[in-house]
Order: C-alpha cells, then sequence, then structure tokens
C-alpha cells in the first residue's frame, strides 16, 4: 500500500534527492507556476533584491520541495529546511531565523502546522526582517529586537485555505500546483531513467505515468520497481512487458489503484450492494481503522470518481462495478 502513498517514507528521502530537477527549466508540467515564479525570480534578480516570499500550495509530491531548491538555486542562495511541526515554540524558530544569512532561502514544510504562538514571531520576521529575542526569564525578562539580513521564505502547505489569513498575507506570491497529466509524468520518468541508467522505452513510460495518480513522486517510486524486476526477474530492459509484470506484483493496477483501494471497492459493490455504507462499517469490513480508509484510500478514490459520499454513507459509480468487471445491480441503475 505504502507504493502508491502521496508523503515521502524517510527511506525514499536519498533516491528522491538523486532525481531532483535542479532549474526551472527542467521542471516539468505546472506551466502557470512555472512562468510566474519565473518572473517573480527574475524581476528580483535584476532588482538585486530577494525575492517576495512565496507559499506553495498543494497535494503532497508534486514538487513543492523541489521548486524551493530551484528557487534557492535560481537566486544563488543556500537553502534552510525546517517544517511547521519541527517548530513547537517560538524559540525553535528564533534559533533558524537568527542563524540566516543574506538571500537564504527559508523552506516551511506544512506552514499550516506551525504552532501558534511562532506565527507571530513570523509576520514579523517575514514584514520587518526581525526578530524579538527574549533574554533573562520571569519577571526581569526583555526583549531586545535582533535585525535579520532579508532573506526569502517558501512555505509549503497542501491547502493555501488552512493558513491564518495574517500569515497568508504575508506572501507576495502564492503558487497552486494541481496534479501531473500521464504525458507530464512520462516525461518525468523519461528523464529519471536516464538519470537511473536503466533502459526505458517509451510505452513503458506511459506505463508507469498512468498507473501514478498524476503524481511525480509515485511515478518515480514506480520507475525504481520497475527497474527493480527488470534486474532481478527481466533481462534488464524496462519495456512495456516488465513494467506490467512490475506492478502486477506490487499489486497496482491499471488505474493506479492498490490492494486496500480495491478492497474498498470490493467491499462497497459486493457486500454492501453499491452502498451508502458508513465509513466504519466500511473500514471494519476491510480489516482497516476508519483514519486509514478515510485518509489513505478514500481521496483518491473519490477524485477519482470511484467512490461518492453521501450524507448516508460511502456508495460506488458506474465507474466503480465497471472497474471491478462487475454489473451493478437493478436498483442501483435509477
Ligand atoms: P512535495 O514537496 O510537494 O511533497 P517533492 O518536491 O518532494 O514534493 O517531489 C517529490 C518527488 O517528485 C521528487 O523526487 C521530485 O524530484 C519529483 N518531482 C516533483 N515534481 C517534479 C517535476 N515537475 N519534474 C520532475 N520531477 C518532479
Amino acid at each position: 500500500s505504502d507504493l502508491v502513498m502521496p508523503d515521502a517514507a524517510d527511506s525514499e528521502r536519498a533516491a528522491e534527492a538523486a532525481l531532483r530537477p535542479r532549474h526551472l527549466e527542467d521542471f516539468v508540467g505546472q506551466p502557470v507556476v512555472r512562468e510566474q515564479l519565473s518572473l517573480v525570480l527574475e524581476a528580483a534578480i535584476s532588482r538585486g533584491n530577494v525575492p517576495d516570499h512565496v507559499l506553495l500550495s498543494g497535494p503532497p509530491g508534486l514538487g513543492k520541495t523541489t521548486l524551493s531548491m530551484i528557487i534557492a538555486n535560481e537566486v544563488g542562495g543556500s537553502l534552510r529546511l525546517t517544517s511547521g511541526p519541527a517548530i513547537q515554540k517560538p524559540g525553535d524558530l528564533a534559533a533558524v531565523l537568527s542563524s540566516l544569512q543574506e538571500g537564504d532561502i527559508l523552506f516551511i514544510d506544512e506552514i499550516h502546522r506551525l504552532a501558534r504562538t511562532a506565527e507571530e514571531m513570523l509576520y514579523l520576521a517575514m514584514e520587518d526582517f526581525r526578530v524579538d529575542v527574549m533574554v533573562g526569564k520571569g519577571p526581569g525578562a526583555t526583549s531586545i529586537p535582533l535585525p535579520l539580513p532579508p532573506f526569502t521564505v517558501v512555505g509549503a502547505t497542501t491547502r493555501a485555505g488552512l493558513l491564518p489569513a495574517p500569515l497568508r498575507d504575508r506572501f507576495g506570491f502564492t503558487g497552486h500546483l494541481e496534479y501531473y497529466d500521464d504525458d507530464e509524468l512520462a516525461t518525468i520518468v523519461v528523464r529519471n531513467a536516464v538519470k537511473l541508467g536503466a533502459d526505458l522505452t517509451q510505452d513503458a513510460a506511459n506505463e508507469i505515468a498512468s498507473r501514478s495518480r498524476g503524481t511525480p513522486r509515485i511515478a518515480n517510486r514506480l520507475l525504481r520497481r520497475v527497474q527493480d524486476w527488470a534486474q532481478v526477474k527481466g533481462n534488464g530492459k524496462l519495456d512495456l512487458s516488465a513494467a506490467r509484470a512490475a506492478l502486477d506484483v506490487f499489486e497496482v493496477d491499471q488505474r493506479g489503484l492498490d490492494r486496500l483501494d480495491r478492497a474498498v471497492l470490493e467491499a462497497v459493490c459486493v457486500r454492501f450492494g453499491g452502498g451508502p455504507v458508513g465509513l466504519t462499517t466500511l473500514a471494519v469490513s476491510v480489516g482497516e481503522e476508519p483514519e486509514t480508509v478515510e485518509s489513505v484510500a478514500e481521496p483518491y478514490l473519490v477524485r477519482e470518481g470511484f467512490l461518492v459520499r453521501t450524507p448516508r454513507g460511502r456508495a460506488a459509480t458506474a465507474l466503480t462495478w465497471q472497474h471491478l468487471g462487475m454489473a451493478p445491480p437493478e436498483q442501483s441503475d435509477t
């Protein structure tokens, strides 16, 4: 099931790092964000300023971290990486801020999970390039303003709407990342095969792309598994039949559904006549926690029209029956 998760496992960070594009022109897809960002960066560079703070919103695995690295690379600043959950108190943020150098890019992943108490410090730092450092404890404590060199915050969030308005307002530019289409994913897979030294055919790239749920992270992961298969079971060549055989072994079907996804759909159709069925009942019948079904399987199934949420629970669609190769019961035709 981990194969089609949009989030990165810690163990794959190194593999991902090797595949990241380094320049904006090598970043595939997202034409809108790419054009906007290139304007923002070029203007800042030609004025000799640091770029405005940038907010990147969109689902996991679509390239937010990669873009922050590209920004740092394009403007020649060093990249500092942190995340909302890593900053639990203002002191954590003060430590990061006071170590910044001019032109640094501070990437804050999951910025919507920043501690409320640290938010105000971040506002001040973003707006006035200043941090107030508390010196001493108790009634004698005083705050000393510490000027910061100009720097750029790149915040990443799954949804811009999750950010409090005052924080959102401090970003000069917000880029919304969209899911990739199959052609874009295939392009990414072809380029990465070259980087991995894999002998990949175009039809195998298309096959991997079409099972990757619009997400480059998943495409890269499937590519590595097809490479594994070709090396161990095949003749080393990543062609269409190797791709299909590998993805069968790893139980990722033609639409990118994995075992849990299909178990959920089969339960809705076979056990509950197409639904609607409540989340808890559904989860019990596939032997999972309701949260797992809701957060792991459901988003993609709903996005792709395999499942609908109704007030009375989850229900199958015509597409669900078709995908499972089953005929819907008579009464659900109406
Ligand atoms: P996010 O931060 O949004 O979760 P990442 O930036 O970590 O996503 O991207 C996940 C993986 O997908 C990385 O290995 C990255 O190289 C690759 N990737 C993402 N977007 C692109 C793109 N547009 N072109 C090429 N590779 C990409």
